[in-house]
């Protein structure tokens, strides 16, 4: 990083702990920003820190928020009967997408990876139960990632929600396997959701 001025090399140092940031194009993402307007700079630093300020976990269903509850779980046309459960708030964006899903959801936060020293415990599966005391969901999906960790998760969710009487689904293989349910294509998770099975 030598051959930078030191607040150049402050800048590319930041960007490259973004992910999917290698130190190539954190170093074209720096000059670019050097060679726009201080206002462009200003607009784009302002729109990070609001978004860190502002945004929280809805109360409900811990995606990510301005309004809690959020738009989602305060709009009372969706189906109260249904709850699906993904690893992360941009996987609700994915469903959402598909426009083939009218319930609920949950957001857990990550999944179980033992290897990564993530256990039940550290996903938000508490928030999860003390939810369907006060609600009235008969069928839950599991969207979870189609990966070993999405795969162990759904299990343990299985085992922990079905003797509660719930029917327990998980959404169809034909997703990518190892892949991230965020990346999935509209089309191919609206079909994952229409095959859901029993779990
Ligand atoms: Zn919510």
């Amino acid at each position: 990083m030598r051959y930078f001025a030191r607040p150049i090399a402050r800048l590319v140092g930041q960007l490259t702990k973004l992910p999917g940031i290698g130190p190539k194009t954190a170093q074209r993402l720096a000059f670019h920003i050097l060679g726009e307007p201080r206002a462009v700079s200003r607009e784009l630093a302002d729109a990070i820190l609001e978004a860190k300020e502002k945004i929280k976990y809805c109360s409900r269903c811990c995606n990510l928020t301005e309004e809690d509850p959020c738009l989602i779980c305060s709009d009372r046309e969706r189906d109260g009967k249904l709850l699906c459960v993904v690893e992360h708030p941009q996987d609700i964006v994915a469903m959402e997408k598909t426009g083939e899903f009218q319930g609920y959801y949950h957001t857990l936060h990550g999944s179980i990876s033992p290897i990564d020293g993530i256990g039940p415990e550290e996903l938000k599966i508490k928030e999860l139960l003390n939810r369907l005391e006060e609600s009235n969901f008969e069928e839950i999906i599991v969207a979870t990632d189609p990966n070993v960790e999405g795969e162990a998760t759904a299990l343990y969710l299985a085992r922990i929600l079905k003797p509660l009487g719930y029917r327990i689904t998980r959404i169809a293989h034909g997703l990518p396997i190892g892949g991230d349910l965020e990346y999935a294509d509209e089309v191919t998770l609206g079909k994952s959701l229409q095959g859901r099975k029993e779990l």
